[in-house]
């Protein structure tokens, strides 16, 4: 979260605008709750530039419960393609296998997730019902750097890790979601973007939560949303809006991340970065040491230093630098000069 935003959110924490009462005592239906969601959702529109053709809506589970919604919504007996780069390309696809038919047209698992395909080299199904990527993949370290490009076949983007970090041409999706804890907001959110006409083929019969028209037609309020989590939102989304939208904060994540990238490609190999050059992710910046005992003292010794979050996802080990919209450049600067340090001394 922007230190900004939690400051504001602090000063409002007991009573917002006036209303004598904090955002998580107001009732969902009452008109300053009304204009919060609604100023959360213009917030998002505005800086991804969505036509009239797009709906907002706000829904539960995480990212996660989309790797089922997508599937259950969108593929109406059909057939689905799905592109893994990564572990999380890799859940959503075995969700989507429980609901149907899927054809996985493009996989790295075999090279370990270093990588991502050039638009080329991506062939789709003529009749695929849906075509499903991560344009970041949080864990690995890698990153989509162009919007693909499927054609007239729905594009479907997990970009929990990387939404708002960079302007994006929306025409070429026809869903996007994310869980809002890693660029958006708190966690408890997700953010689901998705071009009308997608919902005219969602089959009858879902349950009442996991059928997006509920959400499309109560204004994202089927029951008690996340109140305090929506507002966030739109804090976050001013604070966006201040920075100077995203093409500036895509110029600062760059900066940020080649920074990063630049310490460990001149530390003699000391420091080997996973992901292939032009797969580098600007939001996750993952890199191995010469052995596990020095990353765990890499991780040891920058928690002294008050660097903390470092060690990598569970599943590969290594090293994780996450340094999203949020995380200042500050920030990357100290970590770097830790890395000349901790390469002099331990290399
Ligand atoms: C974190 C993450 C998820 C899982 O998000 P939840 O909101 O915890 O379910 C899924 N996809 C990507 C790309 C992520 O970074």
């Amino acid at each position: 979260m922007p230190e900004p935003v939690l400051e504001r959110a602090r000063e409002e924490l007991l009573s917002l605008g006036g209303a004598g009462m904090s955002v998580m005592e107001m009732s969902h239906r009452s008109p300053e709750f009304e204009s919060v969601l609604h100023k959360a959702e213009a917030g998002i529109r505005e800086l991804l530039g969505l036509p009239a053709n797009y709906r907002v809506l706000f829904t539960y589970g995480g990212a996660t419960m989309q790797f089922s919604m997508v599937p259950m919504n969108l593929l109406a007996g059909g057939r689905a393609d799905y592109i893994t780069t990564g572990a999380w390309g890799d859940k959503a696809i075995a969700e989507a296998r429980r609901f149907g038919r899927v054809n996985e047209i493009f996989s790295t698992k075999g090279s370990g997730f270093r990588s991502v395909p050039a638009g080329e080299e991506i062939v789709v199904s003529a009749d695929a019902a849906y075509v499903h990527y991560c344009s970041n993949e949080t864990i690995d370290g890698v990153e989509f750097h162009y919007d693909l490009d499927v054609g007239g076949i729905p594009a479907v983007c997990d970009a929990s890790s990387n939404i708002l970090s960079r302007p994006i041409d929306v025409e070429k999706y026809a869903l996007i979601y994310a869980g809002a804890q890693k660029n958006i907001g708190p966690s408890g959110v997700t953010v689901v973007v998705v071009r009308e006409d997608l919902l005219e083929r969602i089959p009858d019969g879902l349950p009442l939560l996991l059928d997006y028209r509920t959400y499309a037609s109560t204004d994202s309020m089927p029951n008690t949303p996340n109140t305090w989590g929506i507002y966030l939102i739109g804090l976050v989304t001013d604070w966006l809006r201040e920075q100077g939208g995203l093409a500036a904060m895509a110029e600062r994540n760059r900066e940020k991340a080649k920074l990063l990238y630049e310490a460990i490609d001149a530390s003699d190999g000391f420091y080997r970065g996973h992901a292939e050059r032009a797969a580098r992710s600007l939001m996750n910046v993952t890199f191995r040491l010469p052995s596990e005992e020095l990353e765990e003292r890499f991780c040891t010794e920058a928690e002294r230093r008050g660097m903390s979050g470092l060690r990598g996802h569970r599943s590969v080990g290594g090293i994780r630098a996450s340094i999203y919209n949020a995380f200042p450049r500050e920030g990357v600067e100290s970590l770097t000069e830790f890395m000349r340090d901790f390469a002099a001394t331990n290399g």
